[in-house]
């Protein structure tokens, strides 16, 4: 009932802000499904804010506009240009999939990812089985009479439930020797986004810790426990999770490979961590026979033995039950999704309202069968005339880094011929897999949403363990085709551009080059500079982490990156927290490397023509709004929190900001002079 007055709030609040901006018949559309997918431009007036000089603001006179225009939605933390494509795909995708549901003559393809969503829709069937489809796990659980027990079924949860049980193992390429697929250890086992929130003492963070244990109370009183023991659980849990978040590396750690990587025979792991037996573990993942492991914590598992051998059996049980619920809280009745969604994203996020069903169930079907449903995707959204365009965009702008690699003058000659090495080395994977992943194992019911759920898991989890002792798939993509994203693999060494992200108001065919380089071109080159960040530039050629600098030329490398490091930890996140820029600063450096690349990229495209001005801009001018204008975004402050902690991504403001003001082909477009907030001094640049 509560939930209800909060989202008729949140939704009038929408419905006025949106009187102003934009017709209402586009909030009720926003509840259809997309016939085709909408158009709006890459350079978008409306989404400006003249108002700002772009000379102190770059990002608010690029997208004041876009700010006022685009509230954000009840169902979401923030919204963002990306956000709003991302959305547009899914209501897209929600109308292939209600088709695909119903429609005769189904192919293979069409029925899963059909079935599947069906299952979803049917929350009538959902709701009618109530917390049954976890009761036999749960009652196992329970029935757990001694430690060795309670081992044994941590060892089986692994294999057969999703859930954050301790710690995490599956498979990865080696680090050293990226041809080879390797077990891998890493740690896990917490209900809250971060480490950091287990031991920070801050006030929010001590309520949060609060709230996070009413959730697992609540969570566990669902299923017919008492108040009393609920609570005992909920007590237990966190304590055992405070015992493994202080003994798991920080963010900023992981960022250094060497950190995470231990190779430990199962003899030095069994000394590590001995209340597993570890062969026994490995042989019910579907991998008998294991010799060795990247043990990527071992502190970690120290704490994790810690934890398993001493602590008290009841304390144990109710964490397992309580990550076997949360884990299963979205596929459950009502109840349950509904506890769920209260804190992850009410109080954790500051989300008003549950999104639709058809939001969830489309997200679903993308988590579980994405390359089936991407295949839908593809066909209808992707052009052969975008993909070649934007391949040829990418080759421009890897061209463009091989020029500024040779130019460099703080770089020796050895140390440029294997960056050289590594840049012809990548390789472009661009709108979706050469070859598409096969699902026809996996069965898909109509009636059955926990059902298909589970089966997905261990479908997938099934393929991820049967990679050892093959060579390494480089065809393989990270990201489903529909995704509005982007990224580098550094042991792939590969960049990869789903087709999500290459649609217009990102790349706009419609639009001319200069926006277009300034967009889609930018964001090719922030994916590439991730080759040679501070985190990237430890991997060669063959993606394995060896040292390929000189010991001067990874000096001058820290200190530009210092530069930048100190300029993005001036930015303020939300009220008095800052970036924390040596989490940021990988993402940082390729927003600013990418910029320029793709400005370069785009003047030799460009090279001997004569390009009018538009919409008032200058060509010049019209690249930098295009690049800026894919940054657009509204933050929720409590999501601006979470993000803080959490993502490496600077907030929008920053991302532009933070690179026009080391670029002087920027100052020079716009006519900004020394001293404005736009020109930042020192001029940082790595690349
Ligand atoms: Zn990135």
């Amino acid at each position: 009932m509560i939930l209800k007055r909060v989202l008729a709030f949140a939704l009038f609040f929408a419905a006025f802000a949106l009187n102003f901006t934009l017709s209402t018949t586009l909030k009720l559309a926003a509840q259809e499904p997309l016939q085709a997918m909408p158009y709006s431009p890459s350079l978008d007036v409306t989404s400006l804010d003249r108002s700002v000089d772009p000379c102190v603001d770059f990002y608010k006179f690029s997208c004041g506009g876009w700010e006022k225009n685009n509230p954000i939605p009840a169902d979401q933390a923030g919204w963002s240009v990306y956000a709003k494509l991302g959305n547009e795909n899914q209501q897209f995708l929600w109308g292939i999939l209600a088709e695909d549901a119903k429609a005769a003559n189904r192919t293979p393809v069409q029925q899963k990812v059909g079935d599947y969503f069906a299952a979803c829709m049917n929350t009538d069937a959902i709701d009618a089985l109530g917390e049954k489809p976890v009761a036999p796990e749960l009652a196992r659980i329970d029935g757990l009479k001694t430690r060795a027990e309670v081992l044994a079924a941590l060892v089986r949860l692994h294999h057969e439930f999703p859930g954050s049980f301790f710690f995490g193992s599956g498979t990865g390429q080696d680090a050293v020797d990226s041809s080879v697929v390797i077990v891998e250890l890493g740690a896990g086992g917490l209900g809250l986004p971060d480490r950091d929130y287990y031991t920070k003492t801050d006030e929010k963070s001590v309520k949060l810790r609060e709230q996070y244990a009413a959730y697992i109370a609540r969570l566990l009183g669902l299923t017919g426990e008492s108040a009393e023991q609920a609570k005992a659980d909920a007590e237990a849990t966190l304590k055992i999770e405070t015992v493994l978040a202080k003994a798991s590396l920080t963010r900023v750690e992981r960022r250094d490979p060497h950190k995470t990587y231990h190779m430990e025979t199962i003899a030095e792991l069994g000394k590590l961590a001995p209340s597993i037996d570890w062969p026994l573990y490995f042989k019910v993942q579907g991998a008998p026979g294991v010799a060795s492991v990247n043990v990527a914590q071992p502190e970690f598992m120290k704490a994790v033995e810690a934890e398993l051998g001493t602590e008290d059996l009841g304390a144990l049980k109710g964490y397992l039950r309580f990550h076997l619920l949360t884990a299963a809280a979205p596929y459950l009745a009502h109840p349950y999704e509904q506890a769920n969604f209260d804190f992850y994203s009410k109080t954790l996020r500051g989300v008003p309202a549950m999104p639709p069903r058809w939001k969830t169930c489309t997200r679903a079907v993308d988590r579980s069968l994405g390359e089936a449903l991407g295949q839908e995707f593809v066909r209808r959204t992707f052009s052969a005339d975008t993909k070649a365009k934007t391949q040829r965009m990418t080759e421009q702008i890897e061209t463009a880094m091989q020029h500024e690699i040779e130019g460099l003058d703080w770089m020796s000659p050895a140390t440029k011929a294997e960056a050289l090495r590594k840049l012809h080395a990548i390789r472009n994977k661009i709108g979706y897999p050469e070859k598409w992943r096969d699902y026809s194992a996996l069965e898909v019911k109509p009636d059955d949403y926990m059902g298909d759920a589970m089966r997905s898991y261990r479908f997938e989890n099934a393929r991820r363990w049967a990679k050892l002792g093959k060579p390494v798939d480089r065809d393989e993509w990270g990201m489903t085709p529909p995704t509005v994203n982007a990224y580098f693999n550094p042991q792939m060494n590969d960049i990869n551009f789903p087709a999500g992200v290459l649609q217009p108001p990102l790349y706009d065919p419609k639009e001319d080059d200069a926006p277009n380089y300034g967009n889609t071109g930018a964001t090719i080159g922030h994916e590439l500079t991730h080759a040679f960040d501070d985190e990237g530039r430890q991997f060669d050629a063959k993606g394995n982490l060896r040292d390929w600098w000189t010991p001067e030329d990874a000096k001058r490398f820290e200190d530009r990156i210092n530069c930048v490091r100190d300029q993005y930890a001036g930015y303020v996140i939300v009220d008095d927290v800052h970036i924390t820029s040596k989490l940021t600063s990988g993402e940082d450096v390729a927003d600013i490397g990418g910029t320029l690349l793709a400005y370069i990229a785009w003047k030799k495209q460009t090279e001997g023509l004569t390009l009018a001005p538009a919409d008032g801009f200058t060509p010049d001018q019209r690249f930098f709004v295009g690049m800026a204008q894919w940054a657009c975004e509204n933050q929720r402050p409590e999501n601006l929190r979470v993000s803080a902690v959490t993502n490496p991504h600077s907030p929008g403001f920053a991302r532009i900001d933070g690179v026009v003001s080391n670029m002087p082909e920027f100052a020079k477009a716009f006519g900004c002079k020394a001293g404005q907030p736009m020109v930042h001094a020192p001029m940082c640049r790595v690349w």
